[in-house]
């Protein structure tokens, strides 16, 4: 068979076995780690605003229950089938041990194309399915915790925490039944923007090993480097606003209707704008539209994030490929062989299951949060203020200087919630990639990204079976 038809799950799976084949862990132990533990099947009604009756197709994969509870997103995608969901648990696995998330992995998905739906038929569909899951113990703080995904957002989260609520009205911890939900309803402040954010920061970790960037004909840092997306939902719009924000110049945004181009970049606060006005970036001012959205991928670049889709880098596609960086943002863009091809033409990949693990990362931040039942920051911000005004006051006595009143309070402010979130996010991204770079190292760079990023996922699982005895 030709890896090219070879589908999404069996993709991952491949992988996998590719970095198990360069450890000594014991193949039953492997195919543990590899195998989807449970995956729920569901078929429920949906009445339409018209009456009509529809049926509504929907999946939760729980991949692994090394640690639990197990989490990952819920898509709502009218393409979503069993074997992607599968897939796509298994990524979520091997990302929370990447990241030293003490969870399991899963997914969900309900087959259906969002936009051809109203805010109604949404809701009752969510909320439909949270039922489902409920019913068979497929959600819960300690059981299986959903996140938002391609297609949902705080305000699907917000309807399953409601139902969850609803049903099981004496659990304390209810809240942490799902994460991504809205700051009022349970959430944290900085998990909307965690992904593209985490995105940015495992980028920027990547553009800073001069070897690395030296080889491929380019300089350290994001600075300057020019980008192109594809996807301007959250993760791509998030990625895009720090990527400018630290420099890099985003010349294309592929959507799904037409990409638009400029070669001095593009404003992406504009566009976001123009994107909720006219509910589409074609018609964007000063921009040139490319109306075929995939050719985008092809433009000359430095750093080419695909933040939509998998699939949308292929074998048919890759050798017309320019990007000297392909950024995963999206969850396995680019397909296994197709890797493979830009990888042996120097391309460097940076692997989904790393670059965004940004949204589990705070997502998990938020579950801690909704188990301790109080705001990260509460206990300590005003007794740091404090100290740090106390320091700031002796060091004016001391020097006989005084300090300006702002400068004052900018430097003895008190972490908030959001800046001890984001300084979470940025030492976990920041980590993660260190090690897969020292793995990398110790196979004497002969292995990619993703290989090392695999076996890093490898010996963390690997070692959680061990601690639990069940490996000995
Ligand atoms: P989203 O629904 O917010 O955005 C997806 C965007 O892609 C939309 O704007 C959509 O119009 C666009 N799109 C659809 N088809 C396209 C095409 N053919 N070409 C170009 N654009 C197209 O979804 P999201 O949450 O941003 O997720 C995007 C990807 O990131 C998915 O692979 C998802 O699994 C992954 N991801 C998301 C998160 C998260 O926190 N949201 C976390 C990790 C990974």
């Amino acid at each position: 068979m030709s890896i090219q038809k070879i589908s999404f799950n069996e993709q991952v799976s491949a992988n996998l076995k590719r970095a198990a084949a360069l450890t000594d862990y014991p193949p039953g132990l492997i195919e543990q780690i590899r195998i989807c533990n449970s995956v729920y099947s569901i078929q429920f009604p949906l009445k339409r605003d018209d009456g009509s009756i529809e049926v509504i197709k929907a999946w939760r994969a729980e991949h692994s229950h090394h640690r639990t509870p197990v989490k990952g997103g819920i898509r709502y995608n009218e393409h979503a089938d069993q074997d992607e969901v599968m897939a796509l648990a298994a990524l979520m696995t091997y990302k929370c041990a990447i990241v030293d998330v003490p969870f399991g992995g899963a997914k969900g998905a309900v087959k259906i194309n969002p936009r051809a739906y109203s805010e109604a038929e949404l809701e009752r569909i969510t909320r439909r399915y949270t039922y489902e899951l409920i019913a068979k113990k497929f959600i819960g703080p300690g059981i299986d915790v959903p996140a938002p995904d391609y297609g949902t957002g705080a305000r699907e989260m917000a309807w399953i925490v409601d139902t969850y609520n609803s049903m099981t009205t004496s659990e304390l911890d209810a809240l942490g039944c799902v994460t991504g939900k809205p700051v009022a309803q349970g959430g944290i402040r900085g998990r909307v923007e965690a992904t593209g954010r985490g995105v940015c920061f495992g980028i920027r970790e990547a553009c800073s090993f001069e070897e690395d960037m030296k080889t491929r004909g380019m300089k350290t840092g994001i600075e300057g480097k020019t980008c192109v997306v594809q996807g301007f939902g959250n993760v791509g719009y998030h990625s895009s606003k720090f990527i400018q924000e630290s420099g890099g110049v985003i010349l294309a945004i592929a959507e799904y209707d037409g990409a638009i181009y400029n070669p001095k970049g593009l404003d992406i606060e504009a566009v976001d704008a123009h994107r909720k006005e006219h509910k589409t970036i074609t018609t964007f001012p000063g921009a040139t539209l490319i109306k075929n959205t995939l050719e985008a991928l092809e433009l000359e670049c430095d750093i080419l994030v695909p933040a939509a889709l998998e699939n949308q880098i292929t074998m048919e596609n890759a050798s017309r490929i320019k990007a000297k960086i392909i950024a995963e943002a999206a969850n396995g863009p680019v397909t296994a062989d197709a890797a493979e091809a830009l990888t042996a033409r120097g391309v460097l990949i940076i692997p989904d299951m790393y670059l965004n693990a940004g949204g589990v990362t705070v997502s998990y931040f938020e579950w801690l949060k909704n188990l301790s039942h109080v705001r990260f920051g509460r206990m300590e911000k005003r007794f740091e203020e404090r100290s740090n005004i106390q320091i700031l006051q002796t060091l004016e006595k001391m020097t006989g200087k005084s300090i300006d009143t702002s400068m004052m309070r900018s430097i003895a402010h008190g972490p908030d919630e959001v800046d001890l979130v984001n300084s979470g996010l940025e030492d976990t991204m920041v980590e993660a990639y260190r090690q897969i770079r020292v793995i990398q190292e110790r196979h004497e760079m002969k292995i990619d990204l993703r290989c090392a990023a695999f076996i890093s996922a490898l010996e963390k699982i690997a070692y959680a079976y061990e601690l639990r005895g069940i490996f000995p």
